[in-house]
């Protein structure tokens, strides 16, 4: 799938509109979801242009890879959560339920999480 500049991560990355940021650096932006699903739900995302974990692992440097995921621990550390645990999650595509078609982790954390995945969902 190509990269829509239209998407609504895309236009927060350009500032048209806003976003409740929590870090930023050359390569990452992270800021609160707006519909949050646990008492901390912070996005973080790539400031290029990438659809999805599958374009990103092909096609982002080395550096901005690091960067990804070093932002997401420091995130982590920042709001406290190392000790009490935390879940990433990124989805992609229609089985994984993706949305926003620009790159996106989901940091969760501030309460137990509960299972994985919903048990209603589960196929076993
Ligand atoms: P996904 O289903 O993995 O694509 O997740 C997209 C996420 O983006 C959802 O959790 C939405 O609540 C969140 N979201 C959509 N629009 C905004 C926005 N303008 N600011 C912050 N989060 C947003």
């Amino acid at each position: 799938m190509p990269y829509n500049p239209q998407n609504i991560f895309a236009k927060i990355l350009r500032g048209e509109i806003p976003c409740h940021k929590v870090y930023e650096d050359d390569h990452v932006l992270a800021f609160h979801d707006i519909h949050p699903q646990a008492k901390i739900h912070i996005l973080v995302i790539p400031k290029g242009a990438y659809v999805d974990m599958t374009d990103f692992s092909k096609n982002a440097s080395e550096r901005e890879i690091a960067a990804l995921f070093r932002a997401v621990a420091k995130i982590a550390k920042d709001h406290d959560l190392e000790s009490s645990g935390y879940r990433i999650l990124s989805n992609q595509g229609v089985n994984g339920g993706q949305e926003v078609p620009h790159l996106h982790i989901h940091l969760f954390g501030g309460q137990s999480l509960g299972p994985m995945l919903a048990r209603s969902q589960s196929p076993f």
